[in-house]
């Protein structure tokens, strides 16, 4: 699969998302090895439960940073 990122094609790409399309199919979005480590992307099993699939990376911005807890 080409990369998301860099287009490279890698046989070691991992999914790192996926589209939702209008159809119900959508499809998914892979990763080379190398933009997974430099961008510190999730692999997709890695997302959280509600994810929406949009490609993420593990340097999470908090959502209640009002300061409710
Ligand atoms: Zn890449």
């Amino acid at each position: 699969m080409s990369c998301l990122y860099c287009s490279k094609n890698s046989p070691d790409s991992v999914a790192v998302g996926f589209l939702a399309a209008a159809s119900g199919a959508g499809y998914t979005l892979y990763a080379c090895p190398e933009c997974l480590r430099s961008r510190q992307l999730l692999r997709l099993s890695e997302h959280p439960e509600e994810s929406d699939g949009m490609h993420r990376t593990r340097v999470r911005v908090p959502r209640s940073a009002e300061g409710g807890s």
